[in-house]
């Protein structure tokens, strides 16, 4: 496949055309933000272990008979995907309070819940991607009442997917963050990114942060923590 020309640049990655029109190649940048920008960084590495680590789980999730946009690695931080037309939607997927939902709530973080939490933010940066709930995405029509059921069932199992994958390799699986998209042919696919960047991984043993919480709060440790991860995923 062909590098062609920058369709875009995002915080975490650039999307370039190819000869097809189906496809794009994204490379994974080793910059990092949190607090909708506001706060910037460079993680070493992490671009080559973002690549890696999505497209390992987006096959797992493939064969699972999650449809997404995974199409072939082509090299440590680059990867063929299919062209898709994002929904923008940020679906959020919660196994044990954190983050924001701590935050909202005024809870603590660490509780376990009975069921996962599913939510949804409109994918706006210059309105801080508010949180909306399914009729405020329908009447802003942002997706169809079908996509947004298919979204929902996707996600849930997604989910199941992962927190049990992640169980087997010693970490909960707290939350993570989900986009989809739309390939040219109308289809419904996961898109994006799986990586430390949007998801809370906590060792199962200690419950020390794994993920993109140690850059978000100072801890420390940032790199270790990525390639613990990619060590634990990939073997
Ligand atoms: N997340 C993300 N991108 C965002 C917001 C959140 O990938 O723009 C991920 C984040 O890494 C975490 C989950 O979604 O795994 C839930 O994040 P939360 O709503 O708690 O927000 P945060 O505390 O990160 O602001």
């Amino acid at each position: 496949m062909e590098k062609r020309e920058q369709l875009y640049e995002g915080k975490a990655k650039k999307v370039f055309a190819t000869e097809n029109p189906d496809c794009v190649i994204v490379s994974y940048k080793d910059d990092a933000t949190a607090f909708n920008g506001l706060k910037k960084g460079t993680i070493t590495g992490k671009g080559a272990i973002n690549n890696r680590v999505t497209n390992y789980l987006m096959q797992l999730l493939e064969k699972e008979g999650v449809p997404t946009h995974f199409v072939e690695e082509l090299s440590d931080r680059e990867t063929v995907v299919k062209k898709v037309s994002i929904v923008p939607l940020e679906v959020i997927v919660r196994n044990i309070s954190a983050g924001s939902f701590a935050k909202r709530y005024g809870v603590e973080e660490g509780i376990v819940f009975d069921a996962p939490t599913i939510e949804f933010s409109y994918k706006n940066d210059d309105l801080g991607d508010p949180l909306l709930n399914t009729s405020h995405a329908l009447a802003l029509k942002l997706a169809t009442p079908a996509e947004i059921d298919a979204i929902k069932a996707m996600s849930f199992k997604i989910n199941d997917v992962l927190k049990a994958f992640f169980k087997n390799v010693g970490v909960d699986l707290v939350d993570f963050k989900l986009e989809f998209g739309k390939t040219n042919d109308g289809k419904l696919v996961l898109a994006d990114e799986i990586s430390p960047d949007t998801c809370r991984f906590w060792d199962s043993k200690t419950h020390e942060k794994l993920d993109k919480d140690r850059f978000r709060r100072d801890l420390g440790n940032v790199e270790d923590a990525y390639a613990e991860m990619m060590k634990r995923i990939l073997g």
